[in-house]
């Protein structure tokens, strides 16, 4: 049944040209080297690449790497390109920059998240050691020494709530 099914596939490729070959309009060979990464019906990848590198550097590129690497390399050039037309300074650098600001933040907001942490522990200890202190009054049920939000600051709706917002996806 595989087999029957890859040559079904062979046969329509060869039928119909890739997207690179349509694009540049012309006949797509059996040997195209293009024709395995870039389908008929995906034209925008092979726009974009032959965009930002053309046409023919694309061929190079694919050229001087091995064959299953290709693939990759393919892939690697259309996230490139896509970046590039976004960004025509800073390409996949400007990615690669925005993100690590992301961690940059992220950590300083673990940080601090972390300090409020060990205050809160502080604290409780510190309400607890006087809770101790004064005996008579231990039957006096205190809210705040009952719920959970005294053990475990993550049940910090405001703390989980403000974090989560603060992470915005990249555009
Ligand atoms: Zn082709």
């Amino acid at each position: 049944m595989a087999p029957f099914h890859a040559d079904e596939a062979k046969t329509s490729m060869q039928l119909q040209p890739c997207a690179a070959c349509r694009m540049l309009r012309r006949r797509c060979e059996s040997k195209c080297v293009l024709a395995p990464y870039f389908p008929t019906d995906e034209v925008e990848n092979f726009a974009l690449v032959h965009r930002v590198f053309g046409a023919k550097n694309v061929v190079k590129i694919i050229q001087r790497v091995e064959e299953a690497k290709r693939g990759d390399a393919v892939k690697s050039m259309v996230y490139e390109a896509i970046a590039r037309v976004r960004d025509p300074v800073y390409g996949s650098a400007g990615v690669i920059y925005e993100l690590q600001k992301m961690i940059e933040e992220l950590k300083a907001q673990l940080d601090s998240i972390k300090t409020r942490i060990s205050e809160i522990r502080e604290e409780k200890e510190r309400l607890l050691s006087i809770g101790n202190s004064y005996d008579p009054l231990s039957d006096i049920n205190v809210p705040m020494f009952d719920s959970a939000m005294a053990s475990d600051p993550f049940e910090f709706h405001v703390e989980g709530g403000w974090l989560y917002s603060n992470i915005s996806t990249p555009s």
